[in-house]
């Protein structure tokens, strides 16, 4: 079964207040916020970690790693000294219940939840009807998690991806 790339914290802020990203005037989401690019500072000590607005930030190991590895296509962001923030091309929609969801109205202007956490680990449910991820696939979620502007895909990744992973001894990694 497929697991969600769970990783630790880098505190790291991508997109600062960035005016010129197009957001929503209500609720202040980021539409799309990999639209521009990120400043060339970002580093981390980690191979696998996520930034305060839950982006993946990756080391040159590991791009090295996935680009041999993952079967399914990945968009990369280069930051600073070789980092690169990962976006996986395929879009999946993940079964909502066993997440839990702060608020009870959806932005009047975009449509999106104010506040949605993922509270489960391990195994993650996709919806029914939906093609499965493959062993070694990487994909991301179309539901955004967190809180406001601070919000983003999960990484959802194959069985046998998240074993090699393991295998590999990749730093901040919490799966
Ligand atoms: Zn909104």
């Amino acid at each position: 079964m497929p697991v969600i790339l769970e990783c630790e914290g880098n505190y790291n802020n991508m997109r600062g207040g960035d005016p010129k990203l197009p957001m929503c005037p209500t609720c202040k989401v980021f539409f799309d916020p990999y639209r521009s690019g990120f400043p060339g500072r970002v580093k981390s000590k980690y191979d696998i970690s996520i930034t305060s607005e839950h982006m993946h930030l990756a080391s040159p190991r590991l791009k090295e790693f996935l680009d041999e590895t993952c079967t399914s296509p990945i968009e990369y962001f280069e930051t600073g000294g070789g980092y690169f923030v990962l976006r996986p091309k395929r879009e999946i929609v993940l079964d909502m219940r066993g997440f839990m969801i702060d608020g009870t109205a959806l932005c009047k202007t975009c449509g999106e939840p104010n506040g949605v956490y993922s509270d489960i680990q391990g195994e993650v449910k996709i919806l029914a009807g939906r093609q499965p991820v493959g062993p070694l696939e990487m994909v991301r979620s179309r539901q955004r998690f967190g809180e406001r502007r601070q919000r983003d895909f999960l990484i959802i990744i194959g069985d046998q991806l998240a074993e090699s992973l393991c295998r590999g001894k990749f730093t901040g990694l919490s799966i």
